[in-house]
C-alpha cells in the first residue's frame, strides 16, 4: 500500500513519524474518514469543512490547502487502485522535538498522514441486511466530542464491551440520554418521525447525519432533533446509526430487546438506499 506522509507518497513500510510527534504522545491530532465508492469520494466537501472546524477549535494550522487535500485523496485512491473503501486522514500538531504539555511556541509544522483501506462491496455489507444489535454503556468520554480528535480509547473500550456481550456496537448514555454510538450517530424512528440528538459539544457532528437528515426531509419524513432514553429507544418502531463507513445501518436489538420484527425497519432500509444512491451521484 502507498501512503502519504508529510508531502511524500511512500510504501507503508517506509513511512516514518517521529516519536515526539504530539499526535503520538498526546492524541493532539484530528482525523477524518471519507468513503470511496466506484473510485470516488463520498461527501468530500463535508469532511473537508469539518476538518477545518476541528483544526480551528484546537488552534492548529491547516497543513495544505483544500485543493491540495482533495488532490492527495484522489492520488492515493488512484495509486492504490481503490474501488470501494476508505481514505483515512490525520493532522497532528507536529513534532516539537521534545515532550511538553504546552503547545510549541512558535508553532511547528503540522503532521499530515493519509492512508487508504480497500473494502470491496462496502455499499452492500451483509450486516445491513441483518441489522446491528447494540448494548448501552455509560458515556465516559471528554466534553468536546464535536472535535474529531484521535483520542479514541473510550470508544475502543466500548467496542470491546459490545464484542464481549456478543453484539455489534454500543450506544453511549449520559445523564439518562443517548449521546451517540462508539463511532456513529444514533437515531430512533416512531411512525414517520426520525428522532436524533441535537448538535452540541456532546456529539460529533456527523457528515452522514447532515446528509441523511436532509434526504429524510426530502422524502417527506419528519425529523425531530432531541435527546431520547434507552427505554424510549427499546419501544421505538425502528432504530439506526449513521457514519461515513457504515452509511445508514439498521439497529434491530437494544440491550436484549428486539425492535419491531427483529429485521431492519423499512425507513432505515429506505434511507440507506437513498443515501448510497444520492451520494454516488455527487461523489468526486
Ligand atoms: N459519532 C462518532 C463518535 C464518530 O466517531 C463518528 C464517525 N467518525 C460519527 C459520529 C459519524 O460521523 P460521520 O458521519 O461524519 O462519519
Amino acid at each position: 500500500r502507498i501512503v502519504y506522509v508529510n508531502g511524500d507518497y511512500v510504501p507503508e513500510e517506509e513511512a516514518k513519524v517521529s516519536i515526539f510527534d504530539r499526535g503520538f504522545l498526546m492524541a493532539d491530532a484530528v482525523y477524518e474518514v471519507t468513503s470511496v465508492l466506484d473510485g470516488k469520494l463520498i461527501d468530500f466537501a463535508g469532511h473537508r469543512a469539518r476538518l477545518g472546524r476541528s483544526l480551528t477549535e484546537l488552534q492548529m494550522d491547516a497543513p495544505v490547502t483544500d485543493d491540495e487535500l482533495l488532490e492527495i485523496h484522489r492520488e492515493l485512491v488512484k495509486r492504490n487502485g481503490i474501488t470501494d473503501g476508505l481514505v483515512y486522514l490525520q493532522v497532528t500538531r507536529g513534532n516539537p522535538g521534545d515532550r511538553d504539555f504546552a503547545f510549541p511556541n512558535p508553532a511547528v509544522k503540522p503532521g499530515l498522514f493519509l492512508f487508504t483501506q480497500s473494502k470491496p462491496g462496502l455499499a452492500d455489507a451483509p450486516a445491513a441486511k441483518a441489522g446491528w444489535k447494540i448494548i448501552s454503556i455509560p458515556d465516559e468520554r471528554w466534553g468536546r466530542r464535536d472535535i474529531k480528535t484521535t483520542q479514541l480509547l473510550y470508544p475502543s473500550l466500548g467496542k470491546m464491551m459490545a464484542k464481549k456481550a456478543g453484539v455489534d456496537d454500543a450506544w453511549l448514555v449520559e445523564d439518562g440520554f443517548v449521546t451517540e454510538g462508539t463511532s456513529n450517530n444514533a437515531y430512533i424512528v416512531k411512525g414517520r418521525r426520525i428522532i436524533t440528538r441535537a448538535l452540541s459539544h456532546d456529539i460529533l457532528h456527523g457528515i452522514t447525519r447532515a446528509a441523511v437528515l436532509r434526504m429524510a426531509k426530502e422524502a417527506q419524513l419528519e425529523v425531530e432533533e432531541r435527546s431520547f432514553t434507552i427505554e424510549e429507544a427499546k419501544d421505538a418502531d425502528e432504530a439506526f446509526v449513521t457514519s461515513a463507513s457504515a452509511f445508514v445501518m439498521p439497529v434491530v436489538e437494544i440491550d436484549g430487546a428486539t425492535l419491531g420484527s427483529g429485521k431492519p425497519g423499512p425507513i432505515a432500509a429506505r434511507l440507506r438506499e437513498i443515501y448510497i444512491e444520492e451520494s454516488r451521484k455527487v461523489a468526486v
